[in-house]
């Protein structure tokens, strides 16, 4: 599994997926079609595209790509009416496969009402569009905030080496944002060197890990002692500590 990450719009990612033992060519979320395309013209063909959700900036390139390659469209069942082009509908745990790859949907509600992550648990690779971000998760657009928190505990139960693709770039902004509530944490201080460097070189700092999140990423740890006590909010639960960071995050 030959993973190529697409740099389109101001800061989002889409990933051309190429499955090399029977030649399957698939892409997440193609945000457009010239940046897409550019990189699909090296293998000539686009079997699949798989949306994580129906914004945008997600799947502005479906249709082009559609027409251009005969790809089918795969996207949540629910989003049938949202996702241009849609071919096959996925629900909630279903296992699918794009050749000789299989992959399972996860339903994440929150961001909007029909997100998904596509999880090759077999490769440790998950693609979690804007649910689960490098130090952040995404706006709660059409869900509740119960419905974001109860997604990323979904995804916190992932092996901790499972490489987590996410949709943008956001990763700057969110480590200052989790400095800022989390400020004596030594694993983001580490991170932080990481990812300047990697942004000083003009790199993605994307995958990170859910390992690698569990010990940075504020929105997943409302548990954590230190958090709380920035917060003031030592005695509240997990859920209230998580809606106040999505909060506060909205306007930072
Ligand atoms: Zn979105
Ligand atoms: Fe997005």
């Amino acid at each position: 599994m030959k993973i190529e990450i697409i740099k389109c719009l101001n800061d989002n990612y889409s990933y051309l997926i190429f499955e090399e033992e029977t030649n399957i060519v698939s892409i997440i979320d193609p945000s457009e079609f010239v940046s897409c395309d550019r990189v699909i013209q090296k293998y000539k063909k686009l079997d699949y595209i798989l949306n994580t959700h129906h914004h945008a900036d997600h799947v502005d390139g479906n249709i082009e790509l559609k027409k251009k390659y005969n790809s089918k469209i795969i996207g949540y069942h629910n989003d049938k009416d949202r996702i241009p082009g849609i071919d096959i509908l996925l629900k909630d745990g279903q296992i699918q496969k794009i050749g000789n790859l299989v992959f399972k949907t996860i339903f994440i509600p929150g961001h909007t009402k029909g997100h998904i992550a596509f999880h090759f648990k077999d490769k440790k690779i998950i693609f979690t569009g804007d649910t689960l971000f490098s130090l952040g998760c995404g706006r709660v657009f059409e869900g509740t905030h119960l419905d974001m928190f109860n997604s990323l505990n979904k995804l916190k139960m992932l092996p901790l080496e499972t490489k987590v693709y996410c949709g943008h770039e956001y990763t700057k902004s969110n480590l200052d944002f989790c400095l800022k509530y989390d400020p004596n944490n030594l694993s983001l201080k580490e991170k932080l060197i990481k990812v300047n460097s990697k942004i000083k070189s003009n790199l993605p700092t994307i995958p990170t890990t859910i390992g690698e999140e569990l010990k940075t990423n504020i929105f997943l740890r409302p548990d954590d002692s230190e958090i709380r006590k920035v917060l003031n909010l030592k005695n509240s639960s997990n859920q209230e500590v998580f809606s106040k960071l999505r909060d506060l995050k909205d306007i930072f």
